[in-house]
């Protein structure tokens, strides 16, 4: 099955695998600080704190931030943890409707914040599919009403806007390293930020709230988590991190072999990436013309008979029958038709061009003998 999405390892991961498996400390040790370090090299920040995953990044990142009664105003599409995550935190949550590349729409935060804004704690946007959102827009929102930013760009290590790596703009930059993100440590994440306060408050919560004093002396200053990433894991991403940029080129030709096959057929739209930004391209979403939506469920199953494991990014947060008692029904007409119309179609390092051609060839002859039929 070529998978929408897949890791890479090889090797050089195994070895550092086994050499940290090797090493007396396996988790608390110095690699943590060394994968810290890399990372904040490589997007170039000054302070990062990894974590058991991106979820315990983002639940942390809001507990820092003190949202607690507070609205957290977030983008629908995204995974639940974008949103579970500030409710973790005793926020309340507020989706902001998304625009046609599936990021947060800039104008309609702007819209929402006129309202009223000082009822809001954070606002946490997705660089959805590894493809920025409006940085430069939101940030200076965020600025304008004295609002955190928290950027969740789990799908967009390595991405870039305007000459900037991605992850370096918000007050607190959040990355996953689940195997289907451009870069694993098993399960694992991190937050990135040039606020020294900020991350050392996150820091503190990853291991229980406890400081050490002297000898066997403590002291629980906080409640805090056990959200530690382990040496072993963290001598993964250390060997990861150096492969990054060579796996983004190659996921980038699969892209582009998409975007220039792709353009102006009568099936389905794509997402262009704007020429100041470059996407990780995480995902490669697809988007159906609506007289498709009816047969979105045969042509998925279609494509996995073919051995195409396509997926959908994302069903809206707000669907989910747990908000739905928490918040009542919430419509957003974009997120909706988004819904509706994506399918993420296999893009990764581990795929060749050839597979890239199967992949446009039976998407094409499937799309072509589908009956078209608005939804009844
Ligand atoms: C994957 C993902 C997460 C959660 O990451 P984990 O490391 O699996 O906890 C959060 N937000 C987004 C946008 C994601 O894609």
């Amino acid at each position: 099955m070529l998978t929408y999405s897949h890791q890479n390892i090889d090797q050089s991961d195994i070895e550092a695998v086994i050499d940290a498996l090797k090493g007396e400390i396996l988790t608390g040790g110095k690699k943590a600080e060394e994968f810290e370090q890399a990372l904040c090299e490589y997007v170039d920040v000054k302070y990062a704190c990894v974590l058991n995953s991106a979820t315990s990044a983002l639940h942390l990142a809001y507990n820092a931030l003190d949202i607690k009664n507070k609205i957290v105003l977030t983008t629908p599409l995204t995974f639940a943890a974008t949103a579970n995550a500030a409710l973790m935190a005793g926020a309340k949550v507020e989706f902001i409707d998304i625009k046609s590349d599936g990021n947060i729409d800039e104008k309609k935060l702007e819209q929402r914040l006129k309202t009223k804004s000082d009822n809001v704690g954070a606002i946490c946007v997705v660089d959805y599919a590894g493809n920025s959102v409006e940085m430069d827009e939101i940030y200076k929102l965020c600025k304008n009403h004295n609002i955190p930013l928290i950027d969740d760009a789990s799908h967009a290590l390595g991405a870039c806007y305007k000459g900037e790596k991605v992850g370096r703009k918000a007050d607190l930059n959040i990355f996953s390293f689940h195997p289907v993100k451009p870069i694993t440590t098993f399960e694992g994440g991190a937050v990135l930020s040039n606020n020294k306060e900020l991350i050392e408050k996150i820091k503190l919560l990853r291991s229980h709230g406890i400081v050490k004093k002297r000898l066997w002396d403590s002291d629980m200053i906080d409640l805090g988590y056990n959200y530690r990433l382990s040496d072993v894991a963290c001598a993964l991403g250390i060997n990861q991190l150096k492969k990054l940029d060579n796996n983004l080129k190659k996921r980038e030709e699969i892209a582009q072999f998409y975007d220039k096959e792709f353009e102006k057929n009568p099936y389905f739209s794509i997402i262009k990436i704007k020429d100041y930004k470059k996407s990780s391209r995480h995902l490669y979403p697809i988007l159906l013309f609506p007289e498709f939506y009816c047969q979105k469920e045969d042509i998925f199953k279609a494509l996995l008979d073919k051995g195409i494991g396509v997926q959908v990014h994302y069903k809206p947060t707000y669907k989910f029958s747990f908000y739905q008692k928490l918040l009542g029904q919430i419509k957003l007409e974009n997120a909706d038709n988004f819904y509706k119309a994506e399918l993420s179609i296999p893009c990764h390092q581990e795929m060749t061009l050839q597979d890239a051609k199967f992949v446009k060839d039976t998407l094409f002859d499937i799309l072509e003998k589908t009956k078209k039929g608005y939804c009844g």
